[in-house]
């Protein structure tokens, strides 16, 4: 793989960040609710007009048909810029998309890739349910085949942002006699104009309302909203799963560079917590921030050869799991770096303390999301190294 950028790389790199540094708004995003909706809708059609939005997507599709290394350069300069974090379009953006692109047929690529890149449509993902998490594939919310017709009924859980979204990505069992990878199907609900869905947010003890519950009660959703065919969507879902363990946190994973030299600066200009010479003078803080420095880069690495598969092959494959969990556990050791740089003085006075914690906690879902850390080591292991299943 060849890690240097040509001449025309260097002038795309210049061309985005004096895109951004004109556009970028200084409006501060709204932290959730339909504010925040209406937002990240607002800024992605604004990247949309100004030719910036799908830099590696087809051009028949709105996109600029650009390389994956483009994409990257997009995402470095991004975050250089400090442009707003994508928030509810991030789903559509990174995973639908590229997965619809994957496996969806032409009609329905023409019709959902073009919105979604205008930030015309938002979506939610309903895979997990109350006895189906880890165990995606024991999920039990039913459909049948009536007419031209998909009848579902039964629950979804944890679906982020579903009260206002425009279209659930969904998967459902078709055939309940099949072994259970078999007998499921990948459908597209569009959640606006269908009767029967009952969306019921869950508060966290944070008091947000990020995640639903999603209940299905005879909701009638067209056969022709099934993409790839009925009772193959596991094959489907695998290709999403590659997208958003492989490279849908590219803008997060560059991020990080930011927040740990944030972090090595203010242990230059601040004592440690209880001690009297600056932090950066203590072994142990300066061991723990040369390590991070070294996992940001290696993450980089990774992303730089996902990046280079799919520049390759098309799409990514399963090493995404390793880059997701090292991802994750990279995000917590960062903010309880800074957590523990401040201390328990600092963290109840300091007025950078709020930008520490609130990050902090959110970092645990990391290793949750998207499939947890366990199950992200048990795909590697099984699907990278070749080892036997655990079970
Ligand atoms: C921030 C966030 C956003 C989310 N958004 C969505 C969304 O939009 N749509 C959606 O469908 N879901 C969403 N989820 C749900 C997420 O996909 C599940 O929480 C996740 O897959 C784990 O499932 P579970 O919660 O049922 O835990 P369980 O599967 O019950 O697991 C509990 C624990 O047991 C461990 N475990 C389970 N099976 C094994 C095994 N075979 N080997 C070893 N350990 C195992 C797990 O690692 C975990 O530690 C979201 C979750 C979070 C945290």
């Amino acid at each position: 793989m060849d890690l240097t950028f040509t001449t025309e790389e260097k002038n795309f790199r210049d061309q985005v960040a004096t895109w951004l540094r004109e556009n970028v708004t200084k409006e501060e995003r709204p932290p959730e609710g339909i504010e925040a909706a209406d937002f990240d809708r607002a800024w992605q059609k604004k990247q949309f007009d100004g030719g910036w939005a799908g830099i590696a997507w087809p051009k028949e599709y709105g996109g600029r048909g650009l390389s994956p290394l483009q994409q990257l350069i997009w995402h470095e300069e991004y975050v250089k810029a400090r442009a707003p974090y994508i928030g509810m379009c991030f789903l559509a953006v990174n995973q639908v998309g590229p997965k619809l692109m994957l496996e969806a047929n032409a009609e329905q690529r023409a019709f959902h890739l073009p919105s979604i890149l205008r930030g015309e449509s938002l979506w939610c993902q309903g895979y997990s349910e109350p006895g189906a998490g880890s165990d995606l594939a024991g999920l039990r919310t039913k459909a049948v085949v009536e007419g031209d017709e998909l009848v579902i009924n039964g629950q979804k859980v944890w679906t982020s942002y579903a009260q206002y979204c425009d279209y659930q990505e969904m998967l459902v069992r078709t055939d309940p006699s099949a072994p259970k990878h078999k007998g499921i199907t990948f459908v597209i609900v569009d959640l606006k104009n269908t009767k029967g869905i009952d969306i019921r947010p869950l508060e966290l003890m944070s008091g947000g309302k990020h995640f639903s519950e999603v209940f299905y009660d005879d909701v009638r959703v067209p056969l022709a909203n099934v993409v790839g065919s009925l009772n193959d969507g596991w094959k489907v879902t695998v290709a999403s799963l590659a997208f958003e363990r492989g490279t849908a946190f590219m803008a997060e994973q560059i991020d990080m560079a930011n927040k740990v030299e944030g972090l090595i600066q203010y242990a230059k200009e601040h004592p440690a917590p209880g001690g009297r010479k600056n932090a950066i003078e203590d072994d142990e803080f300066r061991r723990r921030l040369a390590i991070l420095r070294a996992e940001v880069a290696a993450m980089r690495a990774m992303s730089l050869a996902s990046v280079s598969r799919i520049q390759r092959e098309g799409k990514p494959g399963p090493e995404g799991s390793l880059t997701r969990l090292f991802f994750g556990q990279l995000t917590q050791s960062i903010w309880r770096t800074g957590m523990d740089l401040l201390g328990p003085e600092r963290l109840e006075l300091s007025p950078m303390a709020q930008g520490i914690t609130h990050p902090y906690l959110r970092t645990f879902c990391n290793t949750i999301s998207g499939g947890s850390a366990q199950i992200q080591r048990e795909v590697y292991a099984t699907r990278v190294l070749g080892m036997p299943k655990t079970r």
